[in-house]
C-alpha cells in the first residue's frame, strides 16, 4: 500500500505548511479541517489539516507521522479553511498562526470539541406511531409526544424529566439544530418610517453577493434595518453575523437582538472568558447560534449557514488588527460575503473614504438615511474662533458661557477632547526643559490624579518631578490640555452640577461605564468630558450642547488619515447631541455643536462646518487622488525595529534589494526612520510599498516576504509586514 502525506498548518511563525505521513490507522478518516497532533522539533503541536491526504511519492524519507487525530469530523469547513488561507496569503502572515488565531483557546490547545446539544426536538415517525399505542397511564410521555405533534420545538419549551429522556432513548423524538426550529419574533417591531421603508427595500434588492453602504446618522434607524434583514435570514433558517468595532458596544446590540429574537443570539469578543468564547464558537459551528454579535475576530467564526454579514460603524479603525496577524475585518468580511454569495451591509454615519470610493465606483450600493427617527437631522457644527480669545485651561469664555446657558435651560453639555491625562507636556518656565520619555521620542503626559508622568506610547511611568530636570528650578508648568484638566476646569467653574470624565483611565473598572451612562440618562450628570469613548454608539437624549475643545492638531497630523479621522470623530460626537426643539413635551434648548479652533479658515474645517462629513469626504478624496494615496493606490508597509540603531535601516535596505526585481508597477520607498523613531527603547524604521494595482503589490509581497527570513539581519531585528496599513507610524 502506498503511503499518504497531508499538508498541515502548524502554529509556528514560518511562512509555510508542513507535510506529515498519515499512519495506516487514520487512513480514510483524515479530512481537511481536522485538528491533528503532530511532532515538531522536540515538541508536539496542534495543527490543522489543510487538504485531503495525497499519495506520497516513492521518497518518504524525513517525513514524520501524524500522532493523533483530535477530531472525528472536520472542525473547520472548507469555506473557513479557504477564507483563512486567503487571509494568510493576502496579509502575508504565517498560515499556521492564522489557523490557530481562528480557534478559541481550548480548541487551540487540543481539547475535544464538544458541540452543544441541539436546542430543538422533533417527533420521529416511530414516535408518531408509538403515540397511538401508549397506555393512557403514561401521561407525561403521551403529553410530550402530543406537544411535538405539530412540529419541532425548542427544548426550553418542554418539561425536562424522565419522559423526555425515555422518548429520546426510544427514538420517538430526535434533536434538531436551531435553524430547523420555527422562527418567531420575540417582540413586535416598530413600524418603519417612510425613509426606513425605502432604505429597507433598497437593501432587499440585493441578489447574491452584494455590498450595501448604509449611510445614516446615529439614531437614524440603521440598527432597526439590520434587525429586519437579520429576521429575514433567520426565517429561512440561515445565520447572521453582526460586527461592532469594540467590546463596549456589543452589549447594547446583543440586548436588542435578544429582545427581538429571543434565544439563539450569541456574543463573541475578547471581553469574554476563553471558555465562553469557545462556547459561542461551537454554537456558531453547530447552528445553535443563529445570530452572533462580535468584534473583529468574529469574522472568522465557523458558521454552517451564514447568509448575512452586518458591519456597524464600518469606518472604525478598530476593525484593523494592529499587531501580529494584521487583517482588516471589514475587508475579510467583503471577501467572505463574496465567496459565499451573500449580502453584506456596511453601516456608518461617516463611512471610510475607501467605502465611499467603492460606492462611487459602483462596487457598493449606497443607501441613505438622512433624518433621525422622530427627530430632525443633528445640528450643524459651528466654528468658534479662538484667535485673540482668552483661554482658561483651553476653554474660551464664549464656550463656557454656552455651557452655562444650556445648563440653565435644563440641558446637558459634552466636552470632547481626544487626549487623556491632565496635560501633554510638563515644561520648565525658567529654561524650557520638557519632561521626555527615556524610551521614546515623545513627551510624558502629566496625570495629576495619579501624580505621575506617563508615556502614552510605551506606558513608562514616573512620579511627577518637583524640580526641573535641566536647571533644577521649581516652576514646572503643565502645557496643553487633556481630559483631566478640562474636567477640573469645569468642576471649578460649575461647582453646583455633577461633571464626569469618560476616558479609559476613569472607566478601567468593569461596569463603571454602564453606571455612569445610567446617571447621564437620569440627568444626574450634567456635564460630560471625554475622549472618543463618548463618540461611539451611545445615545444621550438630554444632551443639548457639544463642545469640541480642539481639532486643530489633526489638521497637521502626520498621518495621511488624520483629517478623515478628525471629521469622523467630530461628526460622531456631534451626533450625540440629543433632542432638538420640537419633540413633544420637550423643554430642552435647541441642540448646538461648537468647535473651538485657531484655524476657522482651514479648507478642511470649512468643508466640515458648511457641508458636514460628506462635503469633507469629497474634498479629502480629491486630495487623495491628487497625491496618489489610498483609496487611489494600495499600500504595504515593511517595518523593522531593534535596540541597535543601525540595524533596522540596514535590514530594510537589504529587503529593498530583495524586493526590487519583483516590483513591477510598485513603488518602493527608501528605508526611512519611523515618524517616532524611538519607541519603548526600540529604534524603528520602515519601507513603504505603493501601487495603483493591488495585484502588482500582492505579487511583489508574494515573491519577497517569505524570503526576508533569510536575510542576514532578519533574526536580529523585529520585522513585520502590514498590508493596507491603517496608519504609517
Ligand atoms: P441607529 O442604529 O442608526 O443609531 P437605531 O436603529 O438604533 O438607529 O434607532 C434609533 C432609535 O429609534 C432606537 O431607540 C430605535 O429603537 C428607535 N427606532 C428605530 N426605528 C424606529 C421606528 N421605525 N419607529 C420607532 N422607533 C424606531
Ligand atoms: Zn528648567
Ligand atoms: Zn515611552
Amino acid at each position: 500500500m502506498s503511503l499518504e502525506l497531508v499538508a498541515v498548518a502548524v502554529p509556528v511563525p514560518l511562512y509555510k505548511t508542513f507535510d506529515y505521513l498519515v499512519p495506516a490507522r487514520m487512513r480514510g478518516r483524515l479530512q481537511p479541517g481536522m485538528r491533528l497532533k503532530v511532532p515538531f522539533g522536540r515538541r508536539q503541536l496542534v495543527g490543522v489539516a489543510l487538504e485531503a491526504p495525497r499519495e506520497a511519492g516513492a521518497d518518504t524519507e524525513g517525513y514524520r507521522h501524524v500522532e493523533e487525530l483530535l477530531d472525528e469530523e472536520a472542525l473547520l469547513s472548507r469555506e473557513v479553511l479557504g477564507l483563512a488561507r486567503w487571509a494568510a496569503d493576502y496579509y502575508r502572515h504565517p498560515p499556521g498562526e492564522v489557523m490557530s488565531a481562528l480557534l478559541p483557546g481550548p480548541l487551540r490547545r487540543g481539547q475535544p470539541a464538544q458541540l452543544p446539544e441541539d436546542p430543538g426536538l422533533r417527533l420521529t415517525r416511530s414516535g408518531a406511531a408509538a403515540l397511538g399505542e401508549l397506555p393512557s397511564r403514561k401521561k407525561n410521555l403521551r403529553k410530550l409526544l402530543q406537544t411535538l405533534g405539530p412540529g419541532p420545538l425548542p427544548r426550553s419549551a418542554l418539561p425536562r424529566g424522565p419522559a423526555l429522556a425515555l422518548a429520546l432513548e426510544s427514538g420517538w423524538i430526535e434533536t434538531v439544530p436551531a435553524t430547523a426550529l420555527p422562527f418567531a419574533l420575540a417582540e413586535t417591531p416598530p413600524e418603519l418610517t417612510p425613509e426606513q421603508a425605502a432604505a429597507l427595500a433598497g437593501l432587499q434588492a440585493a441578489r447574491g453577493f452584494d455590498v450595501a453602504l448604509l449611510q445614516g446618522v446615529t439614531g437614524s434607524g440603521k440598527t432597526e434595518l439590520y434587525l429586519r434583514r437579520v429576521a429575514e435570514v433567520l426565517e429561512r433558517g440561515g445565520q447572521a453575523l453582526v460586527l461592532a468595532p469594540e467590546i463596549g458596544l456589543t452589549p447594547q446590540l446583543v440586548e436588542r437582538l435578544v429582545q427581538r429574537f429571543g434565544e439563539g443570539v450569541a456574543a463573541f469578543h475578547s471581553g469574554m472568558s476563553e471558555a465562553e468564547r469557545g462556547k459561542s464558537w461551537l454554537r456558531a459551528r453547530s447552528g445553535a447560534a443563529r445570530v452572533v454579535v462580535g468584534t473583529r475576530s468574529a469574522v472568522f467564526l465557523p458558521f454552517i449557514r451564514l447568509e448575512l454579514i452586518v458591519i456597524d460603524e464600518e469606518h472604525d479603525p478598530s476593525y484593523k488588527q494592529q499587531e501580529g496577524f494584521r487583517y482588516s475585518a471589514r475587508d475579510v468580511a467583503v471577501l467572505r460575503a463574496q465567496r459565499l454569495g451573500i449580502p453584506l451591509i456596511l453601516g456608518s454615519a461617516t463611512p471610510a473614504l475607501e467605502s465611499l470610493h467603492n460606492a462611487g465606483a459602483g462596487r457598493y450600493r449606497r443607501i441613505e438615511l438622512s433624518a433621525r427617527v422622530g427627530r430632525g437631522a443633528p445640528p450643524q457644527v459651528q466654528a468658534l474662533d479662538l484667535r485673540g480669545q482668552l483661554l482658561q485651561h483651553g476653554l474660551s469664555e464664549p464656550l463656557l458661557g454656552k455651557v452655562q446657558q444650556h445648563l440653565d435651560a435644563g440641558g446637558q453639555a459634552l466636552l470632547f477632547i481626544n487626549r487623556r491625562g491632565y496635560a501633554p507636556m510638563l515644561v520648565c518656565h525658567d529654561c524650557g526643559w520638557m519632561a521626555a520619555c527615556q524610551h521614546c521620542d515623545a513627551r510624558m503626559t502629566l496625570h495629576r490624579g495619579r501624580r505621575r508622568l506617563v508615556c502614552h506610547h510605551c506606558g513608562a511611568q514616573q512620579p511627577t518631578p518637583s524640580r526641573c530636570g535641566g536647571c533644577g528650578g521649581s516652576k514646572l508648568l503643565p502645557v496643553g490640555e487633556g481630559t483631566e484638566r478640562i474636567e477640573d476646569a469645569l468642576r471649578n467653574r460649575f461647582p453646583m452640577v455633577r461633571t464626569e470624565r469618560f476616558d479609559s483611565d476613569r472607566l478601567a473598572r468593569k461596569g463603571e461605564l454602564e453606571k455612569l451612562l445610567a446617571d447621564i440618562r437620569s440627568g444626574d450628570i450634567r456635564i460630560l468630558v471625554g475622549t472618543q469613548i463618548l463618540a461611539k454608539g451611545h445615545d444621550f437624549p438630554g444632551l443639548s450642547l457639544v463642545g469640541i475643545v480642539s481639532a486643530d492638531q489633526a489638521l497637521y497630523g502626520a498621518d495621511f488619515r488624520a483629517v478623515e479621522r478628525m471629521g469622523q470623530l467630530v461628526t460622531q460626537v456631534a451626533g450625540r447631541a440629543g433632542r432638538s426643539a420640537g419633540i413633544e413635551g420637550d423643554s430642552a434648548p435647541t441642540a448646538e455643536v461648537l468647535l473651538q479652533t485657531h484655524e476657522p479658515q482651514h479648507p478642511a474645517l470649512l468643508r466640515l462646518i458648511t457641508g458636514g462629513y460628506p462635503a469633507l469626504a469629497e474634498l479629502l478624496l480629491a486630495e487623495r487622488e491628487a497625491a496618489g494615496l489610498p483609496p487611489y493606490s494600495h499600500l504595504a508597509l515593511l517595518r523593522a525595529e531593534s535596540m541597535d540603531a543601525e540595524l533596522p535601516l540596514r535590514f530594510l535596505a537589504a529587503a529593498r534589494e530583495l524586493l526590487a526585481p519583483h516590483a513591477a508597477d510598485v513603488m518602493l520607498s527608501d528605508p526611512v526612520p519611523a515618524l517616532m523613531e524611538r519607541r519603548g527603547g526600540y529604534v524603528r524604521a520602515q519601507l513603504l510599498l505603493q501601487s495603483t494595482s493591488r495585484a502588482a503589490l500582492q505579487k511583489v509581497l508574494a515573491a519577497g516576504v517569505t524570503r526576508l527570513d533569510g536575510l542576514p539581519d532578519a533574526r536580529k531585528v523585529r520585522w513585520s509586514v502590514d498590508v493596507d496599513p491603517a496608519d504609517l507610524f
